[in-house]
């Protein structure tokens, strides 16, 4: 059984590498690669894009559209306790300043 998708990038079917050549001599393609549906890109992105570079095309075509599904009009916060230590280091009484950023549990887990 062949479980595939086409890859989505707009240009995939311009890029000039030999697995893409299709077709006889006289009326040779290049064609859009196949992407095999495996557990390991199961829902991922790289179910449906055969490279990074095929998955930016399409990102950068359809941006608007896919920030449309879920736009960012207020930034997100995200609660931490802050906190400042002094450490020593090697044997000649040197310390420098450590910031320490701990995420504040609100789930009183
Ligand atoms: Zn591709």
């Amino acid at each position: 059984m062949s479980n595939f998708v086409w890859c989505h990038g707009p240009s995939c079917h311009k890029s000039h590498t030999q697995d893409r050549i299709r077709g006889v001599k006289g009326s040779k393609v290049l064609r859009t690669k196949k992407v095999q549906q495996t557990e390991w890109n199961r829902d991922r992105m790289y179910s449906y894009f055969c490279s990074q570079g095929c998955y930016n095309d399409f990102a950068n075509t359809y941006v608007r559209e896919v920030i449309a599904i879920a736009p960012r009009l207020e930034p997100l916060e995200t609660p931490i306790n802050v906190t400042k230590e002094q450490v020593q280091y090697g044997w000649r009484d040197g310390t420098y300043t450590n910031t320490r950023i701990t995420t504040v549990d609100n789930n009183g887990g």
